[in-house]
Formats: C-alpha cells, structure tokens, sequence
C-alpha cells in the first residue's frame, strides 16, 4: 500500500507517453512550444513500464495513459498490453483528443484498455476548428463511434470557454446522452501555456445552463474523483470538475509521471523528482525509492487552495496530462 506524509493511500498514476500534440487547443497548447523535448530524453515504453510495473507492485490500481496526445506515440497498444499482462484486474484508461482513435480503437481494446476519455469541446466544426486550431470534428467523432462500436467505456471531457463553445454546453451533453456516454465539463484553468484572456464557464454557470432544461439532483463526489455528480431524473449522470471552487486534496489519490521521467506528486506544486536514471539502468530498488521519497513530498493542498484563487498555473497540461 502506498501512503503520503498525510496519511492518503495513493492509488491513481497517471502516465504522460508525450507531451507532442497534434492540436493547438487555445486552453492548453495554442502555440507549438519552441522546444520540444527531443525525442531521445522521452522514456521507451520498457522504461515507462519497468516503473509503472514497481507502482503497481507498491498498490497502484488505477492508471491512466495521457499525454499530450497519447495516439501519437507508435505501438502504444504495446505498452497497454504490457501493463495489462502484468496485473489482471487494473482500472486501465487513456485520455485522447480522439483524432486517431478510429484506426488504434480495436487494438487499444484487445491490448486491455477499457475506458477512454475523449475531449470533445464543440460539435460545430468551424468552433472546434477555432478551438484545436485545426480542422479536427469529423476525425474526432469518427474516433467516438468506432470507440463505442468496439466496446470501449466512454466518456467526454468538455471545456467550456467563454465566447467560443459555451453556447454548446447542452448540445455536447445530448451528444454523450444520447449515445450512452457520460460527460465531464472541467472549468478552465488558467495557465501561463494557454491563449491569453481566456475565461472559461464556472461549474455553476455550467449547472445554470443546465437546469433550464433538465431537472436535476446532485450527488456530490464518489470517492477520491474530483468530479462532482449531477443525476437527470432518468437516471443520466453528468459530472463537473470546479477546481476554483473546490479542492480535491484531501482525499487526493493521485501522482503523475511525465514522458521524460518526472513523478510529480501534485499537479501545482512544483517539486518533482526523475525516475530516469533508476529507469535507464534497470534498477526496480532505486525506482521503488523514488516513488516513496515522491509520497513523502506530496504536499497537502494545492497552490489552487491558497487565497488567490487567480493564481495562473506555469505547468503545462500537455506535458503533465492534464
Ligand atoms: N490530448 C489529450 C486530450 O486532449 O484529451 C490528453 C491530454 S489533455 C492535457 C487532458 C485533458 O486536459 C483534456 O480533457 C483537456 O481538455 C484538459 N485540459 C487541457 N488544458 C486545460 C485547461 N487549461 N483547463 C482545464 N482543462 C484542460
Ligand atoms: Fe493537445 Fe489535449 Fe492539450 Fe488539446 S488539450 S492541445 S489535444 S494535449
């Protein structure tokens, strides 16, 4: 079992593969970054997976492939597979833009994933154009239904932002209703990689929206999931993530590994520590304790907790995975 310095049993890793994107989301990435990572410092699968294979070891249940865009990464069935083979029973998923899932959907299946989150921010295409700043729609649903149509779990994140796609928010959730998905709308998080000026929909603007036409109750939180829970009267359930007003640290289960060998015990907290070398070298004991020295520096609450709540984040979400 794995345990921080407040007493949290640490569950959850999340693993970015890149921090390469094929989509310029003004929120996230709207600019290419003039230096991305070369390809030489990212981990080979074997790395990422010599240390994912010691988390699990440790009490690791629940993981998470992300990125960047995961799907740009060859052969990323492979390393699912490995991960799957290694433990039977694991809550694998994997984030996506979606752009490439219609071709990876079938063999991301039968490599053991089971769940995906696919973003999905507009369903007109000049608005999800101007958001991925890209022609991206038609690839994206096309990647939805064929995720659907092989068996995955789905679900889709939304960001809404102000002036762009937050007329869509009740459209983008009939779209996952009606095809038995659930939704997630996150609240944008301002950060220093994002298109200035930007301002995202609050949860309770989200909500506002949404009870103009549905009636609906609230469920709260289920376990460590930052999501908060609304449930239609037919049962449907939606779910919004508002860091800027609620924390999720206290029973925060989660840490991040980033493609470079970063385990980041917090997603605003700058302190992380590299599994590289350990990784490199094939050494489990090194990388065993990392991951403990990791746990032991994760810090209680967030810098979103602190009292200025307009805080902008200089961690990028592309290379931690959001
Ligand atoms: N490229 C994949 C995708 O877009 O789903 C995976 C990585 S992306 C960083 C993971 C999630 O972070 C996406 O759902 C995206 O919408 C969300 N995200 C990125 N930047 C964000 C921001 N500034 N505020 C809130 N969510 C953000
Ligand atoms: Fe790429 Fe995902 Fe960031 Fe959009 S949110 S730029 S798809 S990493």
């Amino acid at each position: 079992m794995l345990v921080d310095g407040f007493g949290r049993n640490v569950t959850y890793l999340r693993v970015s593969v890149t921090e390469r994107c094929n989509f310029r989301c003004q929120y996230c990435m709207p600019e290419k970054p003039f230096s991305w990572v070369p390809k030489e410092n990212l981990l080979s699968f074997e790395e990422l997976f010599l240390f994912v294979k010691v988390a699990i070891d440790e009490g690791i249940t629940k993981i998470r492939i992300t990125g960047g865009e995961p799907l740009l990464r060859t052969d990323l069935d492979k390393f699912i597979a490995m991960i799957n083979n290694h433990k039977s029973g694991l809550d694998l998923a994997l984030t996506t833009n979606g752009f490439l899932l219609k071709d990876a959907a079938q063999k991301l299946k039968n490599a053991g994933l089971q769940r995906v989150n696919i973003s999905l921010d507009s369903l007109k295409p000049d608005v999800a154009g101007k958001m991925a700043q890209k022609d991206v729609l038609a690839k994206v649903q096309a990647g939805i239904e064929e995720a659907l149509r092989v068996g995955l779990k789905v679900k889709i994140n939304m960001v809404p932002i102000k002036g762009i796609n937050d007329t869509e928010v009740l459209d983008v959730l009939e779209y996952a209703k009606e095809r038995g998905m659930s939704i997630r709308f996150i609240e944008y998080m301002e950060n220093t990689h994002a298109k200035e000026k930007l301002k995202g929909l609050s949860g309770q603007e989200v909500q506002t929206i949404i009870a103009q036409k549905y009636h609906f109750k609230e469920i709260g939180r289920v376990g460590p999931s930052p999501a908060h829970l609304f449930e239609f009267d037919d049962g449907y359930i939606f779910g919004i993530i508002d860091p800027h007003k609620h924390d999720f640290c206290e029973d925060c289960n989660r840490i991040r590994l980033t493609a470079e060998g970063m385990l980041i015990p917090c997603l605003y907290f700058d302190e992380a520590m590299s599994i590289k070398d350990a990784v490199h070298n094939g050494d489990v004991a090194k990388a065993a304790e990392v991951l403990k020295e990791v746990l032991r520096n994760k810090p209680e609450k967030n810098k979103w907790s602190d009292d200025d709540q307009n805080e902008t984040s200089n961690r990028a979400f592309y290379e931690t995975g959001g």
